[in-house]
């Protein structure tokens, strides 16, 4: 059992949202998974340790960090759903790598709709040349899905706001230069939607470590890593947004880029999984046939197919919904969630169907039943979704980001027009 490599074509049923652009994506994709991905995969595999730099290297040579960095800030501004078409291929490979290429796609979604003009000309260029790397730092010890819960303090002291806290499960915190931290900016009794702001902290700051790297479960070589924040200076205009726009960055952030991202993993992990499982059914002689021939076992491949076509049309619907501007945050929400739990049960059927054969220490089918359950968590967890998608199902949600966000973004680029030395309020 080896890793899936060989290059598929998109099925057509995505003709309607692929343009050529993206096809031409894919192919690269593809062959870049093939060529330069798939032969570091036992080696990251084996060493669980380690991060991995030299595919976030290639990936950056490639400029595939710039790809939802509008063009004024030196990226390509391909939009959603070339990045969910880079992520989900690469996944297919390495879910690793695809982790990677994605956890810095959900900082630049949040600079995009809040940082102001000077703020993007700062912190965008080094993310489009792979230089400058960013992580989304939310979640804390005691604060995971209960963002009203978080612990880090941001005091003002002269020019500057000071920092203390920590924060865990950072994805990128060992390949970063900076962060982009949520910290408590109000007493307690301030409503969280008010209580929160987003600080942009550079890597070398004083005061700030990253703890060594633990591996997890699953995606070897991704880094998801504790910072520790001792009394870090951050200057005025490393604020982004609003002082208590916070929350509305972290959540606006999360159902927008974090939501499609981990459905575009879970969906290139199901590919694999499917991809294996049909090779490894057809090649298994029984009776007169292979097993695949089995009324049962057909029948299973049936449902496992029935999963992956609805995942990848939830999946890729979604982000054509957010590049067209229309509101999506069901879409993007319930792709997450049902991309994850479809590729688990896909890949338990693909382990039950392998018997034996599933269980080598070594093989493509132990890596994707790790690497599946780290796409629970991240975005929310399977929980969470329900819960905003009883909201949406009882008319009891906010607005959609997906509709605010563009409301949002206008207003940066109108403060930032109008007053352009302006420190933010
Ligand atoms: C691979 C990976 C990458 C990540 N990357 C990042 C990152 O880049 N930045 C970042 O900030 N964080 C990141 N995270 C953290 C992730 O966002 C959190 O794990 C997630 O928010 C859940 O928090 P928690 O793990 O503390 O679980 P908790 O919130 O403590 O939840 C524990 C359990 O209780 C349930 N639960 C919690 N609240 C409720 C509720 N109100 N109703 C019903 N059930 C509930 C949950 O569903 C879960 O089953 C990452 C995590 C992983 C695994």
């Amino acid at each position: 059992m080896t890793t899936t490599v060989e290059p598929t074509a998109p099925p057509p049923a995505l003709s309607t949202i692929l343009n050529p652009g993206h096809l031409r994506l894919w192919s690269e994709a593809d062959a870049f998974a093939a060529e330069e991905v798939a032969p570091h995969v036992a080696r990251m595999e084996a060493a669980p340790g380690q991060v991995e730099r030299e595919i976030t290297d290639l990936m950056a040579r490639r400029r595939w960090f710039a790809l939802t960095v509008p063009r004024q800030y030196g990226g390509l501004g391909a939009g959603n759903v070339a990045k969910t078409v880079l992520i989900h291929r690469l996944a297919r490979v390495s879910a690793a790598s695809a982790a990677i290429l994605q956890a810095t796609h959900i900082p630049v979604g949040a600079l995009l709709g809040y940082a102001t003009h000077e703020q993007k000309m700062r912190w965008l260029p080094p993310v489009a040349e792979g230089s400058g790397l960013l992580t989304i730092a939310v979640t804390e010890p005691e604060a995971g899905g209960h963002i009203g819960g978080m612990e880090t303090m941001a005091v003002h002291d002269g020019a500057d706001w000071v920092l203390n806290g920590s924060k865990i499960h950072i994805g990128n915190s060992h390949l970063a230069t900076a962060h982009l931290v949520i910290a408590r900016t109000a007493p307690d009794g301030v409503r969280t939607s008010q209580a929160l702001t987003a600080f942009l902290v550079e890597a070398d700051s004083e005061g700030l470590t990253v703890q060594p790297h633990r591996p997890a479960i699953g995606l070897r070589g991704f880094s998801a890593g504790r910072l520790e924040l001792a009394d870090v200076r951050v200057p005025e205009d490393n604020v982004v947004g609003k002082v208590g726009q916070g929350m509305d960055i972290a959540q606006s952030s999360s159902i927008l880029y974090g939501r499609p991202n981990l459905a575009a993993i879970s969906l290139g992990v199901h590919d694999a999984a499917m991809e294996s499982t049909v090779s490894f059914l057809q090649a298994r002689h029984r009776y007169d046939g292979s097993l695949a021939d089995i009324p049962a076992v057909h029948q299973r491949i049936g449902a496992m197919a029935s999963r992956l076509g609805a995942a990848r049309t939830l999946a890729y619907l979604a982000v054509h919904l957010l590049d067209q501007g229309i509101a999506c945050d069901t879409e993007l929400i319930n792709a997450k969630y049902l991309g994850h739990r479809y590729a688990a049960r896909s890949v338990q059927d693909a382990m039950e169907l392998h018997a034996a054969q599933g269980l080598d220490g070594t093989g493509l089918l132990q890596r994707l039943l790790r690497d599946i359950q780290c796409t629970y968590a991240p975005a929310g967890t399977g929980m969470i979704q329900l819960l905003r998608l009883a909201d949406d199902a009882l008319g009891i949600s906010p607005a959609p980001w997906s509709e605010r966000l563009t409301t949002a973004a206008e207003a940066t680029w109108a403060r930032s027009d109008s007053d352009l030395n302006a420190t933010p309020a």
